[in-house]
């Protein structure tokens, strides 16, 4: 299988090539020449796989053989050992209605370990076999960073540059990226808001020349590889669902840039039968208003109880709209200039009514996140953190009768302490997350400044 472009105007390229790329030469993002097909028999198949087993049997769909099986294996093995849970992302039944499905067993406490563990094994590995210089540089509201850190701290071949806001993401977050002291690493804390830092990045690779010479590589969501790292778990969680071919299974997602969300779509049109994907946000409700009204508006930025859904900006938005234009890479491209012209796009008709089809969405307000966490601490003894909640609550939102829902818990409540004492909750802290805090911090603050940015980086990677 070939990778190609959503704006259409790149060479299809490998697996391999896919991921080096991250962003696409042309502006747009990569995605498959054609989406697998998993039948109802194969998933069948599957029910029995252990992660590790069902990571290697979606991800073969897609690599063409370019990474040898017996490699896979072994990079999948050394990636998911690092999880305190044997079953990588294990589920919890919470009532008869709602599962919970943990992805925070990993180094850094957030779903992005899931997708960057494996991506840093992977950069490793790559760099190892075909002698490429890897050059991470990538922007954070928090957990891709320090998650990113943690996948190749101390990788030979491997250098990494993290912007993160200041002061705009939680104590623990920063404390887990800059607390690292391996020399291959380098946190810039930008004054500013994390789209500012996004920005910078995406100017940084759409300058083809400045990301050629300097082997920049990506670890956002905008690479094909963590959309399909995640999509391992929307299969493994329904499969863990006793009886779930007879049952209406809908999969709750906090979300912020689209990306986790995104691999559910994906999942879905490999052939998963979710019911409704929904999509859970905070104030920063770009998505929820798109679903409903068919506007996708960037709106004033709020900072939440859940910074790391605090973007307005949803870099994988675009990876849904070439599919909702029918892969249509010229019609996409006129949607996304006029983003760029008008600030705005708008859909409706047929399109609107695909989208609703496609998605359910709501953006807890800060009070409902909350009120959602001390319910079901109270009810059920089961703490949230604040994105998980907003999950939550979309799933009280629009779980019909008779329905199951498993919502995303994308990270463990001790990394958002500052929500969680707000509703005088005292939690104990693990034991890595606690040892943070004796421990000594390295970054470079500085201002939001595209040529500021560019020396620290250019004196970072020579
Ligand atoms: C990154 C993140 C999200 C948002 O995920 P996207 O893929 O950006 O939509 C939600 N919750 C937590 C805890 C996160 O770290």
């Amino acid at each position: 299988m070939k990778y190609i472009s959503t704006r259409g105007h790149v060479e299809p390229k490998g697996f391999i090539d896919t991921v080096l790329m991250g962003l696409a030469d042309d502006g747009g993002l990569m995605v498959p020449e054609q989406i697998p097909a998993v039948s109802a028999a194969t998933l069948e198949e599957w029910r029995s796989l252990s992660y590790q087993e069902l990571f290697l049997k979606i991800f073969s769909l897609y690599t063409n053989d370019e990474i040898p099986y017996e490699d896979l294996k072994e990079l999948v093995a050394t990636s998911y050992s690092t999880f305190r849970s044997p079953e990588v992302t294990p589920l919890h039944q919470v009532n008869d209605s709602l599962y919970v499905l943990e992805l925070f067993h990993g180094p850094t406490f957030a779903f992005k370990d899931v997708a960057l563990q494996f991506m840093g094994e992977l950069y490793s590995y790559i760099s190892r076999k075909r002698g490429e210089i890897i050059h991470i540089l990538g922007a954070t509201s928090g957990d891709t960073g320090a998650a990113a850190i943690q996948g190749v701290r101390g990788k030979e071949g491997i250098k990494i540059c993290i912007l993160h806001p200041h002061g705009k993401v939680s104590k623990v977050q920063e404390l887990q990226m800059t607390t690292v002291d391996d020399s291959n690493v380098l946190n810039l804390s930008v004054h500013g808001n994390f789209d500012d830092c996004q920005k910078v990045i995406k100017d940084l690779f759409a300058d083809l020349d400045f990301k050629g010479r300097y082997h920049l590589r990506a670890i956002n969501s905008i690479n094909f590889v963590r959309i399909l790292a995640q999509t391992v778990y929307y299969f493994y969680a329904y499969l863990q669902v006793e009886g779930s071919a007879e049952k209406k299974i809908n999969i709750s997602v906090p979300s912020g840039n689209f990306g986790n969300i995104f691999s559910g779509y994906l999942a879905k049109q490999m052939g998963l039968p979710i019911n409704k994907l929904i999509i859970a946000t905070n104030e920063n409700n770009i998505l929820e208003r798109f679903v409903n009204t068919g506007e996708y508006k960037p709106g004033n930025f709020k900072s939440t109880y859940s910074p790391s859904m605090d973007i307005q900006v949803a870099s994988n938005f675009e990876r849904y709209l070439y599919y909702l234009l029918g892969e249509d890479a010229e019609k996409l491209s006129g949607y996304m200039s006029k983003l760029q012209s008008e600030g705005k796009i708008t859909v409706d008709g047929e399109l609107l009514a695909q989208v609703q089809s496609d998605f359910d969405a709501l953006g807890a307000k800060n009070q409902q996140c909350l009120d959602t966490i001390g319910k079901y601490k109270q009810e059920y003894d089961y703490l949230l953190d604040p994105h998980t909640a907003c999950g939550i609550a979309a799933y009280e939102a629009f779980s019909g009768n008779g329905e199951t829902t498993i919502t995303f818990a994308t990270a463990h409540p001790a990394k958002f302490d500052e929500a969680i004492q707000l509703i005088a909750i005292k939690q104990e802290f693990p034991a890595p997350i606690a040892a943070l805090f004796e421990m000594p911090q390295h970054q470079t603050v500085v201002e939001h400044d595209k040529e500021v940015i560019i020396r620290e980086l250019q004196a970072f990677y020579e």
